[in-house]
């Protein structure tokens, strides 16, 4: 019965998406893609006429295009002759829940569903960018609908990117918005508020049970400049809560990802044992080198911060300070393999291009291919997805982009992405 509705749904869904219909499913189809040029992150060489054979969803050769070729039989063909192939972007951090408008409107006068519809519009943009996989960091008051976004994309309903989800995210009572109204109203909230250590085992389990891959928490809140210069904050949780969060999530084969600004925060979730620090603005060199004997990765979401933009708040300027000063020494320290590539995308609009982001990373103190890493090697570590993505080998996912141009030499060329596969199907 259940088998057999899925089967319906799929063929309903197939006449509706004729461009998508056309190339599903991608079982056994065999393509072979001519790259001009072929980059190898893991080694900043690119490679010139390089063949690519794909059988299903994943690479099965890679190498001189007349070797592969000759092994291609009749394999669909594909020519990036004149193009340079690198592996599908990741962008450890977005929020296809939110469209860079106001806040509180969003959570306020935006129902669910509308704001599933704008997400479906989002991940199809994140696809069409490059981004053939996100860490979608919450959905700030939109329930577990990332969920359905996922399987809707997973069952080849919608495009998108693939998807991992964090759901509802978790911060304490009165330290998330919506807050600042009337003790009269009962206000929604951006995120699940629950306290104390039981609460939190159990809301970790529920976010699971819903389908949750990483659960996020919120460290801390209200960054201020302190008089010793650095950035400090207020952490949100007792030890016991954050011990009980990051450990209960363990056990359930998750990761934790921690948004956390200030010192405080910072050194709170690294204590507690997170793999992420989301944003990082306050980051001190002990603190870099914690996170480089921890193995915690960062994600830095310069872009949200940084790029120009008229009636900014003062201290949203001055955060973006402290994250470049940060980015730059973390780089020189040599935290560069954890750093992951995440933007925040969803903060600012998705019309416009979060692979603006590479090129701060070159400008605060990376190489280009140091950059390019962050958004394939370094986030496919990250993810605990490295056996499939990240880089264009045999055995691995087809998830690559062709651009114009080198990016190795030039991070901006990765704003322009011009054709883009997801395991096997070619979206763009
Ligand atoms: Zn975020």
């Amino acid at each position: 019965m259940l088998r057999q509705r899925t089967v319906i749904g799929f063929i309903a869904a197939l006449s509706l998406t004729t461009s998508l219909a056309a190339q599903a499913p991608a079982t056994e189809r065999r393509v072979l893609i001519r790259a001009g040029r072929l980059i190898d992150v893991a080694t900043d060489g690119t490679k010139t006429d390089q063949g690519i054979l794909i059988t299903g969803d994943r690479i099965t050769r890679v190498g001189p295009y007349a070797d592969v070729a000759s092994a291609a039989g009749n394999a669909e063909r594909v020519d990036l002759s004149r193009s340079t192939v690198l592996p599908g972007l990741i962008d450890a951090h977005t929020h296809l829940f939110l469209d860079g408008t106001v806040y509180a409107d969003q959570v306020l006068k935006q129902s669910i569903p509308f704001r599933t519809i704008q997400a479906v519009t989002a991940a199809r943009a994140a696809l069409t960018y490059g981004f053939t996989t996100i860490r979608d960091l919450e959905t700030e008051g939109a329930m577990y609908a990332d969920v359905d976004v996922k399987t809707a994309i997973d069952r080849g309903i919608i495009p998108g990117p693939r998807m991992l989800v964090a759901t509802r995210a978790l911060a304490p009572t009165g330290m998330y918005p919506l807050t600042g109204y009337s003790w009269e109203l009962v206000m929604p909230a951006g995120a699940q508020l629950v306290d104390g250590a039981d609460n939190l085992r159990k809301a970790v389990r529920e976010q699971v049970k819903f389908g949750a891959d990483w659960i996020k928490l919120y460290a801390d809140r209200d960054s201020y400049v302190g008089d010793d210069g650095r950035l400090h904050s207020w952490p949100n949780w007792t030890e016991e809560e954050l011990k009980a969060i990051v450990d209960e999530t363990r056990r359930l084969g998750r990761l934790v990802s921690a948004h956390a600004t200030g010192v405080e925060g910072i050194d709170a979730a690294l204590r507690a044992g997170v793999h992420s620090i989301e944003h990082g603005d306050g980051l001190t060199p002990e603190l870099v080198d914690r996170m480089m004997r921890q193995r915690v990765y960062w994600c830095p979401t310069i872009y949200v911060g940084a790029r120009p933009l008229t009636g900014r708040p003062p201290l949203r300027a001055t955060m973006a300070e402290f994250k470049r000063k940060a980015f730059g020494e973390a780089v020189k320290r040599g935290m560069g393999d954890l750093i992951a590539f995440g933007t925040d995308a969803g903060g600012f609009a998705w019309t416009e291009n979060p692979a603006q982001e590479f090129a701060y990373y070159v400008r605060y103190g990376m190489t280009p291919p140091q950059a390019l890493r962050t958004a394939t090697t370094n986030a496919a570590r990250l993810l605990g997805r490295d056996k499939d993505l990240g880089t264009i080998a045999a055995g691995k996912l087809a998830d690559l982009v062709a651009v114009d141009g080198d990016p190795l030499t030039d991070a901006a060329v990765l704003t322009k992405v011009t054709w883009v596969m997801k395991g096997g199907i070619i979206h763009r």
